[in-house]
């Protein structure tokens, strides 16, 4: 296959431009949450740009979208490459959406050349990875995963009390059969990196070799509800207190271990009754400890869980870790991650292996079938932001990767 190939740089541009229009801030962002119209906006306006391509378009039950161009070999199974449309609620213009958009230029391009492949290649739009609207994220590769029963999903609700299902329905992208895992060959993720490492040593591409391990906990701090203006200091049991105490000390511990790559955060509080002038009795915290290396963030963890009785004993307030789960710590597929090394070799850029902080799709899809991610440059790392920012020339040697190591994984099996 001829190095000479590239995809359309400006093609991928003005479509990148023209989604954007839909759900765009004030301040130039996206907010499109999971369901919402807009995101409903955005997949018709995806699945006509499929449609004109040539693609087929499959919906499943949790809303994900296939769209498949065919191989030329039947007994071939498709190459899938995808992420997500929907955004934050102060979401930016590319987290997820280069990897739908991206692979339908890679499309574009194939068409445009004449090019056919053995296997069919797939793009698809993963429902809900956000989590923006309806908890928890990624839920739509998580269904396809089969990792989280599929009526249970549906009737997730939002903070409205609306019903997962019926948003599905609503806007028209409750569908009822597409791809199965076992049907599937493999899983090329596209993604700005949401990181300042590449931007920062001036590299053009990332070959994500794997996910940091993450361990997450929700902290329950239960103190008592009283007047903030007739309650002495020393008879006070505020539970915001103790939610100061527990965020300041999961920071400390991110500091520890910050010289390793590791951090902590404390991300989302939980205050009850949360009023003018009372004590709050309830608080809880949703913490998480990331680090590179497996099996560190469970070392954060329990030295926060062994700092918990000094915390108590300051704020007299009770704590207690209501809920603990661990994510991520996945490895990728070293054959697929060899395929996007080789194209950027070939293709003249310049790129380093890593690995992703943030969650993905891809970290369910890795267990089910090869997965790899490719990462572009991100203006100073900022994503989860309106002021979420690339250049064409941070994203085409990303999407020229893709190109080139899809058709060499078509070529190798
Ligand atoms: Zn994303």
């Amino acid at each position: 296959m001829s190095s000479n190939l590239r995809i359309n740089g400006d093609r991928l541009w003005s479509t990148l431009m023209e989604q954007a229009t839909i759900g765009r801030t004030e301040k130039g962002g996206l907010r499109r949450l999971a369901l919402s119209q807009e995101d409903g906006a955005v997949r018709d306006l995806f699945c006509r740009w499929c449609e004109d391509a040539g693609l087929t378009i499959a919906i499943d039950g949790i809303g994900n979208i296939f769209a498949t161009r065919p191989g030329t070999d039947p007994h071939a199974k498709p190459i899938l490459m995808g992420s997500h449309l929907d955004t934050q609620i102060h979401g930016g213009r590319f987290d997820g959406i280069l990897g739908v958009l991206g692979p339908l230029e890679v499309i574009r391009t194939l068409n445009e050349r004449g090019i056919t492949t053995k296997h069919p290649l797939t793009i698809v739009n993963w429902t809900n990875e956000e989590g923006a609207r309806f908890e928890p994220p990624m839920i739509g590769s998580k269904v396809f995963c089969n990792l989280h029963a599929i009526e249970d999903a549906l009737n997730i609700r939002d903070k409205d009390g609306i019903r997962f299902g019926d948003a599905l329905h609503t806007i028209g992208y409750s569908g009822r059969s597409a791809l199965s895992p076992e049907q599937c060959d493999s899983y090329f993720e596209l993604h700005i990196e949401q990181g300042p490492e590449l931007e920062e040593s001036g590299l053009q591409v990332g070959i994500v070799t794997g996910a940091f391990d993450v361990r997450w906990a929700v902290v329950e701090i239960r103190g008592e509800s009283a007047h903030s203006g007739t309650t002495r200091m020393a008879d006070r049991r505020n539970a915001i207190v103790g939610a100061a105490a527990v965020i300041e000390c999961v920071n400390e511990i991110g500091l520890v271990y910050a010289s390793s790559g590791g951090r902590s955060t404390t991300a989302r509080l939980t205050i009850e009754p949360n009023l003018l002038g009372i004590l709050s009795h309830r608080v809880e915290a949703l913490c998480d400890f990331r680090h590179p290396e497996k099996g560190v963030p469970q070392k954060m963890f329990e030295s926060f869980q062994a700092r918990l009785p000094e915390l108590i004993a300051r704020t007299q307030c009770d704590m207690s870790i209501i809920k603990d789960w661990q994510y991520g710590a996945v490895d990728y597929n070293a054959d697929l991650a060899a395929l996007s090394r080789t194209a950027a070799d070939r293709l003249g850029y310049s790129h380093r292996d890593m690995l992703t902080v943030a969650g993905h799709d891809s970290m369910y899809i890795a267990g089910v079938m090869p997965a790899t991610m490719i990462f572009t440059p991100c203006e100073k790392g900022i994503s989860h932001n309106e002021a979420e920012n690339v250049t064409l020339a941070d994203i085409e040697p990303g999407t020229n990767v893709l190109l080139h190591a899809v058709l060499a994984r078509d070529a190798q099996t």
